[in-house]
């Protein structure tokens, strides 16, 4: 059993709303709990960045089933790799909207403040993830 982390990219679609993002979730922390995936959902600037962790057939499936998904477009993978350890181990899918605590870290990793996923490497994307996970934590 193979661990990976997958870490894509990609742009809200025109008539997703906030309840639609609900919706979103509500259904990926039922199925991801199912099949022990953990991973992060950060959304700012009409973007979607995810992080996915678990057994390598089943993210690869799950990432397959995301694409289809006609509430996104543009989908873009950043990064995958096989891993040693998750580091979203406790979240079914963690949620993170955009919001002044999270502002900062966009220059942190960006040239400018202005949030665009499509320009982040792999590594970047996935410390910025981590940095998410942390300015959560620690409200
Ligand atoms: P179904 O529920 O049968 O849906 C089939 C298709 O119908 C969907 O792909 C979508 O295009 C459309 N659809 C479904 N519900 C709605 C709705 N309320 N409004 C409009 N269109 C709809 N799923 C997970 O299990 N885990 C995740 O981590 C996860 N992350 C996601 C992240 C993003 C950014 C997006 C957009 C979706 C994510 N999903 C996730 C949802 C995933 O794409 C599937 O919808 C879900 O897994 C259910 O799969 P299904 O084959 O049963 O689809």
């Amino acid at each position: 059993m193979t661990l990976v982390r997958l870490i894509y990219t990609s742009t809200v679609a025109d008539n997703l709303n906030a309840e639609s993002v609900e919706a979103i979730l509500a259904t990926a922390k039922i199925n991801n709990a199912k099949q022990n995936v953990t991973g992060i959902l950060y959304f700012s600037n009409r973007y979607f960045l995810q992080c996915l962790e678990g057994e390598r057939d089943t993210v690869n499936h799950l990432y397959n089933t995301i694409i289809n998904d006609v509430r996104h477009l543009n989908i873009v993978i950043l990064e995958y790799r096989e891993i040693d350890q998750r580091d979203f181990y406790d979240w079914t899918m963690g949620y993170i909207p955009h919001s002044n605590a999270t502002k900062p870290l966009t220059l942190k990793y960006f040239a400018t403040n202005n949030f665009n996923p499509y320009q982040a490497t792999g590594a970047s994307a996935y410390l910025l993830l981590l940095d998410l996970k942390k300015s959560l934590l620690s409200i």
